[in-house]
């Protein structure tokens, strides 16, 4: 076994002879076997500390967006699930309303440590109403497998809560007004960790353009929960040769969870 995974496979969920098989498939599948150790992955988290010329920091602690007011989120402070899901229900707050045939809302355990959050829903999550069902969600699947987590275990959730019609990118007037409904979701859930999937999600949340490969590798910060970017996994269906780089990410990831204190945070 490599190092790599070696370093992963210490944090993995399953220490069964089974799981462990099958968890080396689902790497095979990936191609990730075969990894040599990486500095990113050995290196202790890094905070970004400097500005290199040309190059815009990452929002550690975000800023708004230039031009473009945030709504208050006060109204939403206070909502529960059910009363969240029902105002997702009914948002008309953007023009995605009219064309969406149904919003959604996220998926998981609404206690999970881990909250991974893509850009917006395409046509399969649409169509069935849940974030990650169409070919991308089959190998975030398989993603969450390969390090020991389980579907079921963690929260899914987007950006966006409708469907940019043709799956064009999000507009950022749209991110301002579905921005709540996320930060809602993530008070509800306190999750210990959040993975930003792709450059939209990482941009949308951080509020900076700078790109993907220089947000990698860095433990940031999403309204003071610590952010891992990483590359969306239907980038990854196109570019499978960056899987290796998507695995390096999720092994700090792990390394940045394991780095902090107890779990028990008095969830109630
Ligand atoms: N891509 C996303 O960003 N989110 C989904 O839910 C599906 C595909």
């Amino acid at each position: 076994m490599n190092n790599a995974l070696e370093k992963c496979g210490r944090d993995a969920a399953s220490t069964d002879l089974r799981m462990e098989m099958r968890r080396r498939q689902y790497l095979d599948a990936l191609g990730i076997t075969r990894w040599e150790p990486r500095q990113a992955v050995d290196a202790s988290p890094r905070e970004v500390t400097g500005t290199p010329t040309g190059y815009i920091a990452p929002a550690i602690v975000p800023a708004g967006p230039v031009g473009l007011e945030h709504p208050s989120n006060v109204e939403l402070d206070s909502r529960d699930w059910t009363e969240l899901e029902a105002a997702v229900r009914a948002c008309t707050k953007c023009s995605l309303h009219a064309t969406r045939t149904q919003t959604v809302f996220g998926v998981g355990h609404r206690r999970a440590q881990w909250m991974f959050i893509g850009e917006a829903p395409g046509g399969d999550e649409d169509r069935q109403g849940e974030p990650f069902v169409g070919r991308a969600g089959q190998l975030l699947n398989a993603i969450l497998f390969a390090i020991g987590l389980k579907r079921e275990e963690v929260y899914i959730a987007n950006v966006l809560k409708c469907r940019p019609p043709g799956n064009r990118d999000p507009q950022p007037d749209e991110v301002i007004q579905c921005e709540p409904y996320l930060l809602r979701q993530i008070e509800l859930i306190k999750p210990r960790l959040i993975v930003a999937l792709g450059r939209h999600a990482a941009h949308s949340l951080l509020k900076t353009e700078v790109p993907l490969g220089k947000l990698r590798g860095q433990r940031l910060s999403y309204h003071g929960t610590p952010l891992i970017v990483t590359y969306h996994p239907a980038y990854l269906l196109r570019n499978p040769a960056d899987k290796r780089k998507v695995w390096d990410d999720l092994c700090l990831a792990k390394t940045v969870m394991a780095a902090m204190p107890d779990p028990e945070r008095g969830k109630s």
